[in-house]
């Protein structure tokens, strides 16, 4: 900084969005209104995939779980979340994800932003779901089975209500208790809804299947008679090693779709097929690169694991959604001595006030 540049004010604050500004910035927008807009921005940045510095997410594993992070850079913007995945979590009261995230300004390295990201996840990766399904689900489509009615479903319905026109829901969940809960906070928002006992019967006459269950383990949520032409089938609880939801009958008869190859060989349904087993890239579907859907039988698989650039669709958005609002506080995060480079003088300064 020469002399001639006046030094910016607070330059150690950080605006942070805790979970219940995040919630109120929702409420204040609407949630489908949030859902398409934030869809809006995730196909903005998919429209410029080449753009981004890229990187399979850096995941710890343990018995229980995953701790993951999650970063990307456009070379202006820098994002990165913090997430992790704990099936078991629910048993004690705990949620299965949770997260939260940073946007920095890669021009001096300076966050901008701190954000919960739970809600925002849930958020985030319906949108993308449902942004995917726009463009590989028959048009016409309007019944969703939901399979695992756990924190994201609500979140998937309304983005595919929003997004796809989706009108009628059939859910199963193991738990029957979460599928009456996901039943009662979706009433009245313009959902015909059934419970199904079994994801057999929730499938039935289903255009669009989500299955969005946490187990730490290669289940069978769909196995090869349940899904008829013309489906198209959004995987999203399938995400990490040893973490997959659909028989590898199911990949093998679908045109499958991916949002970044080298992250969801690790982490997605295809972990099971060898590693040149054909997909497709989302964004070269969006950009018109590369086919979708080839016809009304094709069963088209989106293989959902959720990648960071998403997260980084979704921090600029929050972050450009908030001005004006007060739903933020300044987080004293960084060191800001007045001379930067007296960092040992303003803490022996801070002794003596
Ligand atoms: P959650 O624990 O709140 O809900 C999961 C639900 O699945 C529970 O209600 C459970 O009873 C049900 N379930 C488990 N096994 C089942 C089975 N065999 N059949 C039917 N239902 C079953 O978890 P959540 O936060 O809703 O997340 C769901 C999954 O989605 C997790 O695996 C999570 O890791 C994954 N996820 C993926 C993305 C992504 O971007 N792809 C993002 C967020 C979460």
């Amino acid at each position: 900084m020469t002399s001639q540049t006046p030094r910016p004010e607070k330059l150690n604050l950080v605006p942070f969005v805790s979970v219940d500004h995040m919630m109120k910035l929702v409420h204040l927008v609407g949630v489908e209104a949030f859902l398409s807009e934030l869809a809006g921005e995730i196909e903005a940045d998919f429209l410029r995939w080449p753009d981004f510095d890229k990187t399979p997410r850096v995941a710890a594993h343990s018995t229980d779980g995953v701790i993951e992070l999650m970063p990307v850079s456009d070379g202006a913007l820098y994002g990165f979340k913090y997430v992790n995945g704990h099936p078991k979590n629910t048993r004690d009261g705990r949620q299965t994800v949770t997260a939260f995230g940073v946007l920095s300004d890669v021009a001096t390295g300076y966050p901008l932003l701190l954000s919960e990201m739970t809600i925002l996840t849930a958020l985030r990766t319906a949108a993308t779901s449902a942004l995917a399904a726009r463009r590989l689900a028959r048009p016409e489509s309007r019944r969703m089975a939901i399979i695992g009615n756990g924190a994201q479903s609500e979140f998937q319905a309304l983005a595919f209500k929003a997004i796809c026109g989706v009108t009628d829901l059939r859910l199963y969940d193991i738990d029957p208790e979460a599928s009456a809960r996901c039943a009662r906070n979706l009433a009245g928002r313009g959902f015909s809804i059934a419970v199904c006992a079994s994801a057999q019967e929730a499938v039935e006459g289903a255009d669009v299947v989500t299955t969005v269950t946490a187990d730490k383990q290669n289940a069978t949520i769909l196995t090869d008679n349940m899904v008829g032409p013309g489906i198209h089938i959004n995987a999203v609880g399938g995400d990490c090693p040893g973490k997959t939801e659909l028989h590898a009958d199911v990949l093998n008869r679908s045109e499958v779709f991916v949002e970044y190859p080298e992250q969801t060989r690790i982490e997605g349904e295809i972990q099971q097929m060898p590693a040149d087993f054909p997909v497709t890239e989302l964004w070269r579907v969006l950009r018109g690169e590369a086919k979708g859907r080839s016809s009304d039988q094709a069963i088209t698989l989106f293989d959902s694991v959720g990648f960071a650039v998403e997260d980084f669709s979704a921090l600029r958005y929050v972050r450009d959604k908030l001005a004006g609002t007060g739903l933020s506080v300044d987080l004293d995060m960084l060191a800001d001595p007045d001379e930067p480079r007296d960092l040992f003088g303003m803490l022996l300064r801070a002794q003596t006030a």
